[in-house]
């Protein structure tokens, strides 16, 4: 008697790439597999569903089934709750394992628990790779006693050691059983509907990779120098790509270690970030270490809210900052740490307020990453200084000494010539009259000394 092939699902979720993705490699040495993606009403009707993410997502599934294609099968797409989805597809295609990549999450614990007790009834095994979204997954590094580490740096040095595998190739043949529907891959309106930004970059796996490699290729090198730079912008720009899985964590870290030390630095800042979360799934909302803060509430703190939004607080490098965001879905890193800062600090807003903004603009919003890094900007965090305030003057003095940065996305102060583009309160009134553009909103002085009252530092 001839054995039938085994049949494996492989449940996409944000592992959206055939290269050194651990669930379709390991499902494809075991026999037959059947690629999936569940579009999940939990997720098209929580908060984390915008456009310029839809559009991305859609984009990169696209991207996923052409390549899956291109190698025999398709991507199948189903719409429904993930669990029952998929135990559906399981019984259809008689499948004997299913695999998919681990996450840090509440929410994807609870979906795991949920597919793990359907496929149990189904005698149907359930394999989740930890090493697909992280390069250390949370977990396996941890403090005495604890199952997790809260400060950075000594995390870094024992993320720094851990042993790393080979990033794993794609798969050269695929087959899907016969009589299989794989479904229409959505497009991004029926997604989510709305305006995306005029500028984001595109999603997928190929262009993911095509960026990554002629960074690598281009600027690597000087990363560790000119990675604030913010008018060069000359970071990598991979985050929208890691947040979709459409690039391995693990392939950038170990391609880019000799070369970028000061960028693996960052990636770590990734996993650590996940590792946190994965440890305190309430943090998305509560404060990791609450500071009694009474974050300002009323009129006078939404209109300054609205402010910060528009890019219109009259700081000129903090609305460029903003004005990126609104315009790419994305801000470069020292634009998160400033307009963070003003938000919280020197308007002292509550970080839930900025965090929930960003998540409805940024490509590669993400729960651990967004949450965390909010957290660490209020002093609610990780961030062992919680009291540390970064001016937006000095901040713009260093990082954008020249003002190219602003002058970029502000076309109101387009004429400002060199630094003076960071006080428009100091042009001669004339000239100030004609630029339409407003008066700062607070002084800054007086915001940060207002937190640190608040904070009990005065
Ligand atoms: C308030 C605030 C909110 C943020 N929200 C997000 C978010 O929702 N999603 C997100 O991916 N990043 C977030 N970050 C982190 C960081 O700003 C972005 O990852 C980075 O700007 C992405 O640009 P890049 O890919 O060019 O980064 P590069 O400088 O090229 O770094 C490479 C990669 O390292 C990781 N990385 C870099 N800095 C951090 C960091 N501080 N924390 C975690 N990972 C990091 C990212 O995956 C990034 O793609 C936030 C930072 C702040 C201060």
């Amino acid at each position: 008697m001839i054995n039938a092939p085994r049949t494996s699902v492989v449940l996409f979720t944000r592992d959206l790439r055939v290269h050194d993705n651990p669930a379709l490699h390991h499902a494809t040495q075991e026999g037959q597999v059947v690629p999936l993606f569940v579009l999940d009403p939990k997720i098209l009707k929580g908060s984390y569903n915008r456009p310029n993410r839809a559009k991305f997502l859609a984009e990169s599934l696209a991207d996923l089934a052409a390549a899956l294609e291109k190698r025999g099968a398709g991507l199948v797409v189903r719409r429904g709750e993930v669990a029952a989805e998929v135990a559906e597809l399981v019984q259809t295609v008689k499948a004997s394992a299913v695999h998919m990549a681990g996450d840090a999450s509440g929410f994807s614990h609870r979906r795991e628990d949920a597919l793990r007790e359907a496929l149990d009834e189904l005698d149907c095994e359930l394999h989740v790779h930890d090493d697909s979204l992280f390069v250390v997954p949370p977990g396996q590094i941890t403090a005495v006693g604890k199952t997790h580490m809260s400060v950075f740096s000594p995390y870094h040095r024992k993320w720094e050691k851990e042993p790393r595998r080979t990033p794993l190739s794609p798969p050269r043949k695929l087959a899907l059983p016969a009589g299989i529907e794989t479904g229409k891959v959505p497009t991004a309106n029926e997604i989510s509907s709305g305006e995306t930004a005029p500028h984001m970059s595109a999603g997928g796996e190929t262009a993911g990779r095509k960026l990554f490699r002629t960074w690598l290729e281009q600027r690597a090198e000087g990363y560790a120098d000119d990675h604030d730079d913010m008018a060069g912008d000359r970071t990598s720009r991979i985050s929208p790509y890691l947040h979709f899985g459409c690039l391995s964590p693990l392939e950038v870290v170990t391609k880019a270690w000799d070369m970028a030390p000061a960028f693996t630095r960052q990636m770590a800042w990734r996993d650590f970030h996940a590792q946190v979360l994965a440890a305190n799934p309430k943090s998305t909302q509560v404060d990791l270490r609450p500071r009694n803060d009474r974050w300002r509430r009323g009129k006078d703190a939404e209109r300054e809210f609205k402010a910060w939004k528009e890019g219109r607080t009259g700081w000129p490098l903090v609305d460029a900052c903003m004005r990126q965001l609104v315009d790419e879905g994305w801000m470069h890193n020292r634009g998160r740490l400033v307009v963070g800062h003003f938000l919280c600090k020197t308007l002292y807003l509550d970080w839930r307020w900025g965090a929930q903004f960003f998540v409805d603009h940024l490509i590669d919003g993400d729960t651990a990453n967004n949450t965390m890094n909010w957290q660490w900007v209020a002093g609610t965090g990780t961030d062992s200084r919680f009291n540390r305030i970064l001016s937006v003057s000095s901040q713009a003095e260093r990082y954008d000494p020249n003002g190219d940065f602003v002058r970029r996305y502000v076309p109101e102060l387009s004429d400002v010539p060199g630094a003076k583009v960071h006080a428009p309160w100091k042009l001669p009134t004339d000239v100030r009259k004609q630029l339409n553009y407003p008066e700062p909103i607070v002084d800054v002085r007086e915001g940060n000394e207002r937190f640190l009252a608040a904070r009990g530092k005065r």
